[in-house]
């Protein structure tokens, strides 16, 4: 027999109002369960929003201070360039005076009538000029080795441009000078011998870095030098081997002698030539700091060697 709907519901409503109620309990414990963890969620998200601002903060903490230390290092960087900038320019100048003091001074001495070279000066080395530039080839003469470089390729160069140059007269010890200056006084006379041979003129030779020129034309008659084609030439190019005219056309202190040419190292030599000073109107202490170069270019640069 058949329980009618209404029988059954009466019949079990302790089993329904049980399941009804734990259907409930169920419902809002789910409900609860979510709402917690909504709300432990929430609180996740805003510790890690607070984290997270201070892990920016730090950041941007940490970005400062790096500026400070760059900017810190920067300003030591600065110094320490400015400082060895200081330093190297310093170093400069001392190897300059180390070069000046360990070149001798009388290299680049002006002499005079009161100032010349003692009798025993002799250079540190000569070297024997090659025979084929001699005006006479059976009498050999000497230079300072050191600048013979210079004056050869002076030679070449003259002899590339068919401008002949010979040389008459070079190193001259003090003994030598004196007898010469003794022949000429014989020659010339006293007064005469005195103006063109005397003090100034042979201390130049005596050391080794001085000489007179002349051309195969000419030969020993050199005091027509002055209107030769190879002294035009000199005026214009022997300043690029460090050559210059001692005493040139009227100049202050001096005969003029055209055949007769001091090296005075490449720098020197140039700064004259540009300025159109003569070497003897310079002040000797504004001469001496040329020292420090008077060598250069025998190495290297446009100089040739043998
Ligand atoms: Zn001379």
């Amino acid at each position: 027999m058949k329980e009618s709907f209404q029988q059954f519901i009466t019949k079990n409503k302790t089993r329904t109002l049980i399941l009804s109620g734990l259907v409930l309990l169920s419902l809002v414990y789910g409900l609860g369960q979510t709402i917690y963890q909504n709300l432990s969620l929430k609180k996740q998200v805003k510790t890690s929003e607070q984290t997270l601002q201070k892990v920016e903060q730090e950041l941007a903490d940490f970005k400062t201070d790096k500026e400070r230390l760059l900017s810190a290092l920067n300003k030591v960087q600065v110094q320490n360039n400015s400082v060895t900038q200081e330093l190297n320019e310093m170093v400069g100048i001392v190897e300059i005076f180390q070069r000046i003091a360990q070149t001798d001074p009388q290299l680049l001495q002006k002499y005079s009538k009161i100032y010349f070279l003692n009798e025993n000066y002799k250079p540190s080395a000569l070297t024997v000029i090659d025979t084929k530039y001699l005006v006479t080839k059976d009498k050999p003469l000497e230079i300072h080795d050191r600048i013979w470089p210079f004056l050869a390729n002076l030679l070449r160069e003259a002899e590339e441009a068919q401008v002949p140059l010979r040389i008459i007269s070079a190193y001259r010890s003090f003994d030598k000078q004196t007898t010469l200056k003794t022949t000429y006084r014989v020659t010339y006379g006293a007064g005469t011998a005195n103006k063109f041979s005397a003090d100034q003129g042979y201390s130049e030779h005596q050391l080794g870095t001085t000489v007179d020129f002349s051309t195969p034309t000419l030969g020993t008659n050199f005091d027509r030098f002055a209107k030769s084609e190879a002294y035009t030439w000199l005026l214009a190019n022997a300043y690029r081997h460090g050559f210059i005219l001692s005493y040139p056309k009227n100049n202050a202190y001096y005969v003029y002698e055209p055949w007769h040419w001091r090296f005075v190292g490449l720098d020197l030599a140039k700064q004259l030539h540009d300025e159109q000073k003569n070497f003897y109107d310079l002040d000797q202490r504004a001469i001496n700091v040329y020292l420090a170069t008077f060598f250069n270019g025998t190495t290297s640069g446009p100089i040739l060697t043998n």
